[in-house]
């Protein structure tokens, strides 16, 4: 005789058994692995090596950024399919803040992310078009185009330090030709920039490279903006570039804020990775990743 109870307990388990569907990745729609709420493809991207990214928002980027025809993600700046499976890929998926400030996330390449930093993804834009009209047409750069809204200490300006201004001289600084500091070849203001710093030398020769004795003062090699030599918070700040990433020497002068846009980019791909990305804004071109060499 079967004991009563057992058919309780089988009528009981078909009731609570759970009803097999077919589950959906909540990204792409492909079938997730056992176990798993994503599927392979997004998973590196859902999981928790980004736990500092709300997983909801890191979802809806996911989603938007999504080209359902061939089941990849698009860059929301340049518009070409995004690299999934190599970390170390320049044009590799990465999320960007669109405004630093805020919490709304994008899904762009990681070399653009790199460009991106401080600026939002509206002064990106602007800042890309202008730099673009002058080095492509000559045409001068405002340096109030942008307000930096994001840009790190902007509230906590110090108001610059005056180093006063002496008279050129026959023997005067070797950059700027100014009265010499007491026993040394350069004026207070360029030794600051020079004295016991790497590469001094090459930091010299930029110098005097950026120099324009009719403004006195240093041009931004990229932007064509008169520099700040005094207010180091400032993103026009002084900076020193290496033209070639990774090789000594061949510095030149340019602004803070464009050698983090420039990040670890040649002279050359810099002017070619603008040119691209402002026609991209401007027409909508295709972006050709291939033609950087990167
Ligand atoms: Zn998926
Ligand atoms: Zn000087």
């Amino acid at each position: 005789m079967i004991w009563p109870p057992t058919f309780l307990c089988l009528g009981l388990c078909a009731l609570v058994a759970p009803v097999e569907t077919k589950r959906r990745c909540p990204v792409c729609g492909r079938e997730p692995r056992p176990r798993f709420r994503y599927c392979p493809v997004c998973w590196p991207f859902c999981n928790n090596r980004h736990k500092n990214l709300p997983i909801a928002e890191r979802v809806r980027a996911l989603i938007e950024a999504l080209d359902s025809e061939n089941g990849g993600f698009r860059c929301c700046y340049t518009g070409m399919l995004l690299i999934l499976d190599d970390p170390d890929s320049p044009w590799y998926l990465s999320f960007d803040h669109i405004d630093p400030r805020k919490s709304r996330l994008a899904v762009c390449a990681r070399q653009i992310n790199e460009m991106k930093q401080d600026l939002t993804g509206e002064e990106f834009r602007t800042v890309v078009l202008a730099l673009s009209d002058y080095m492509v047409k000559g045409l001068p750069l405002d340096p109030g185009v942008i307000d930096f809204v994001c840009w790190p200490g902007r509230f906590e300006m110090p108001a610059p330090a005056s180093l006063g201004r002496s008279p050129p001289s026959p023997k005067g600084c070797k950059v700027c030709r100014m009265t010499r500091r007491p026993y040394s070849i350069y004026c207070n203001r360029c030794r600051s920039f020079i004295y016991r710093k790497p590469e001094h030398v090459a930091r010299s020769e930029a110098m005097i490279e950026g120099w324009d004795a009719a403004r006195q003062g240093f041009v931004c090699k990229y932007s064509g903006v008169l520099l700040d030599h005094l207010n180091r918070k400032s993103p026009w700040f002084m900076t020193f570039d290496h033209r070639f990433p990774g090789k000594k020497g061949f510095l030149v002068v340019c602004a803070a804020w464009i050698n983090y846009l420039k990040s670890d980019l040649t002279d050359e791909q810099f002017r070619k990775m603008l040119k691209m990305l402002a026609d991209r804004f401007r027409d909508g071109a295709p972006f050709d990743r291939d033609a950087l060499g990167l």
